[in-house]
């Protein structure tokens, strides 16, 4: 890893999030109606959908798409969830970072971990993003996609 960049953006960076498995398909833990679709959740506002120029994300608002730097911070906070399934999301649009994560205007599942003995999220994980990879290993997956503050930390 000889080749890393200097200055780190925001956007475009690796990040972690947990998902639920409902109906066959993958869904958010903490919004309804979070639309996953060929891996990808493009974030909309529900708070102010009739405010033309409400930025998504935005720093007085909650909306986005939220995931973790770190799968500490996401099994912290989503244990039930972080502990049987984690996906590594690329976060794509406007991002804002938070103290242990990041919210972003959009974000693509790029890899994926399930506990072996979660059959039903295996299912959904190919369902809902079809073509991504399949990792055995879990920090063998997160290592392969760093976050900007995991580089960070390296040095
Ligand atoms: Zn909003």
């Amino acid at each position: 890893m000889s080749e890393l960049p200097t200055e780190i953006e925001v956007g475009d960076a690796y990040a972690l999030r947990t998902f639920k498995a409902v109906d066959g398909r993958l869904t958010s833990i903490v919004k309804r109606g979070s639309h996953w679709e060929d891996g990808k959740c493009e974030a909309i506002c529900l708070a102010r959908p009739e405010d033309a120029d409400h930025e998504v994300p935005s720093g007085d608002c909650t909306c986005g798409v939220y995931a973790f730097w770190t799968v500490e911070e996401l099994l912290n906070q989503y244990l039930d969830f972080a502990r049987r399934i984690v996906a590594v999301v690329r976060m794509d649009g406007l991002t804002i970072e938070g103290s242990n994560g990041v919210k972003a205007n959009a974000a693509q599942i790029v890899a994926w971990w399930c506990a072996e003995d979660a059959p039903e999220l295996v299912a959904a994980c190919a369902a809902s993003a079809p073509g991504t990879r399949r990792f055995f290993d879990r920090d063998v997956m997160i290592g392969l996609y760093p976050s900007p503050e995991t580089r960070n930390s390296n040095g």
